[in-house]
């Protein structure tokens, strides 16, 4: 593995350990202007993309109408 390969990693790991520990996410875009822009949480730091961001909220969406139904 090359030096950047590994501190690649050792970047994902980080913020998956980021996202992972957070208690809840408060995404917001990195680059207001651009259409792909990535997403930071504004509580862990952590970065996201559309796809995460957008599946993350939708479960929380989910679970909110779940809990509704009990
Ligand atoms: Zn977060």
């Amino acid at each position: 593995m090359t030096l950047d390969a590994r501190s690649l990693m050792a970047a994902v790991k980080a913020n998956l350990g980021a996202l992972e520990g957070c208690p809840g996410h408060r995404f917001e875009r990195i680059a207001p202007g651009q259409i792909f822009s990535k997403y930071r949480c504004a509580v862990c730091g952590g970065t996201a993309d559309l796809d995460f961001k957008t599946g993350y909220e939708q479960g929380l969406q989910h679970g909110k109408t779940s809990a509704g139904a009990v």
